[in-house]
């Protein structure tokens, strides 16, 4: 189905264009168009019928709808003066706006045609060949009014049009005065926000202050404990260190003798006596690392005679058969440390291996990390559970049901060692998996 005509007409006088102008309303409403599309179709028709007779001669046009696709109005107006096409487009440019469409094109050389269209909108009814009938009859039976007819009828649409403004009008004001209570409705929240979020500033602010007094003690109770610790150790020390003395002059073979009883009892008060001296020892130890009494005496470390000392000093302890005791050569050979701690550190790191190793191996190297050192000890023993892996560096935590396979603990043994890799310039981590074994690394700066 192509395009269906609906009607047609010929301008020919000026009075014509009041009767185009009526029929291109009446044929806009019969297809559905609304009341402001009809007006707009009728003023576009009347302004290119004003310009095509100002050129000169007669007009033909024809109204049809295109049932394709969007139904659309079509109307055509064909001017028997060639080459007016590039002319008439410039000076309806402006009528152009009251349609979709609008072409001017030279009609194959014999004249010039203006094509216009408009889409009927989606609640148009149906253009059943019925309502196209329909439609025509309609159309055939309209009569033209008279000019007069025609201004009344382009009054009320005025009227109707300054109607529409002022509506318009009026709901934009109503919309701005919503949108300035909005506003203030928005503001009066954004105060409220800010009054709660400076009463939190100042809450915030008040709990650092007393979080900074806290501290303040903490330190202060931290202190007192660490000097509590080393003067309590420290007087201990001589009497026990006494004790272990006299236990072993009475055992002497110069003394009297003793009833095997009695030798048993004196053995017992001397491993008590000397498992208290390193208890004390080690709490003597780490008063002095927490109270930052520990001064490094740093000088160039050679490591790989330090490594020969701690394989020859601690390969007696490692007599368990099924355990290999490893010392590599380090692969860094000097650094700036101090020897006697830095030996300190990896001695309890290694006993520590040895003490929880059933069977496997324990191992130490070193070896260069960027500007650092890496000391590792690496044992195939019980492992630690990962949630007590900070733990462990507290002092007296021992891990719950662990049980050394040889020799005993105090539990103070890892919080020295991570005290004095702080004050060596460096830091203490440990990686372990239950049942399968612990690697602790230790790492230092070459240059201190
Ligand atoms: P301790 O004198 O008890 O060895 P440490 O501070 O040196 O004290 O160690 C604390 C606890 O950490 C130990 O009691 C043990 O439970 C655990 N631990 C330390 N080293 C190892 C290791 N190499 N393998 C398994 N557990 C370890």
């Amino acid at each position: 189905m192509t395009a269906l005509p609906l009607m047609s007409m010929r301008l020919r006088v000026a009075q014509d264009i009041f009767v185009v102008r009526q029929l291109g309303r009446e044929v806009a409403r019969a297809v559905g168009l609304e009341s402001q599309d009809q007006t707009r179709m009728a003023t576009a028709l009347s302004e290119v019928g004003r310009v095509l007779l100002a050129a000169g001669r007669d007009t033909d046009v024809a109204f049809t709808l295109e049932p394709h696709g969007v139904p659309t109005l079509q109307v055509s107006l064909a001017h028997p003066a060639p080459g007016e096409a590039v002319r008439l487009a410039e000076q309806l440019q402006q009528v152009g706006r009251l349609v979709d469409t609008m072409e001017v094109d030279d009609d194959g050389g014999t004249g010039t045609v203006v094509r216009m269209a408009r889409r009927l909108p989606p609640g148009a009814p149906g253009l059943t060949p019925g309502r196209m009938e329909e439609i025509r009859a309609g159309l055939a039976r309209h009569v033209p009014g008279s000019p007069l007819d025609e201004l009344a009828v382009q009054n009320q649409q005025l009227i109707a049009a300054l109607d529409e403004v002022r509506a318009q009008r009026d709901d934009l004001a109503r919309l701005n005065a919503e949108l300035e209570e909005t506003n203030r409705g928005v503001m009066a929240l954004y105060h409220q926000l800010s009054e709660e979020l400076e009463e939190t500033n100042r809450g915030v602010v008040a709990l650092y202050a007393e979080l900074d007094e806290k501290s303040v003690q903490l330190r202060a109770a931290s202190e007192a404990k660490s000097r509590f610790l080393a003067n309590v150790s420290h007087e201990l020390r001589a009497p026990v260190t006494a004790i272990i003395g006299l236990g072993r002059l009475l055992t002497d073979s110069a003394s009297d003798e003793l009833t095997d009883e009695q030798s048993r009892q004196v053995e017992l008060i001397r491993t008590s006596a000397s498992d208290l001296l390193t208890l004390v020892n080690g709490l003597l130890d780490l008063a002095k690392a927490e109270a930052g009494r520990i001064e490094p005496n740093w000088s160039d470390v050679d490591l790989k005679a330090m490594f020969g000392q701690l394989r020859g000093t601690l390969r007696p302890l490692a007599t368990r058969p099924g355990v290999e005791f490893v010392v590599e050569e380090p692969t860094v050979t000097t650094m700036r440390s101090d020897e006697v701690l830095l030996a300190q550190v990896l001695r309890n790191l290694l006993t520590n291996a040895i003490k929880f190793t059933e069977s496997g191996s324990v191992r130490l190297s070193a070896h260069p990390v960027g500007d650092d050192v890496e000391f590792v000890v690496a044992d195939t023993g019980t492992g630690i559970p990962p949630e007590l892996h900070e733990r462990i560096f507290e002092e007296f935590y021992q891990v719950p049901g662990s049980r050394p396979v040889s020799g005993k603990g105090t539990g103070l043994g890892l919080p020295y060692a991570r005290r004095l890799a702080g004050v060596l310039g460096g830091g203490l981590r440990v990686d372990s998996t239950p049942g399968e074994g612990s690697t602790f690394t230790l790492r230092l700066p070459v240059a201190s």
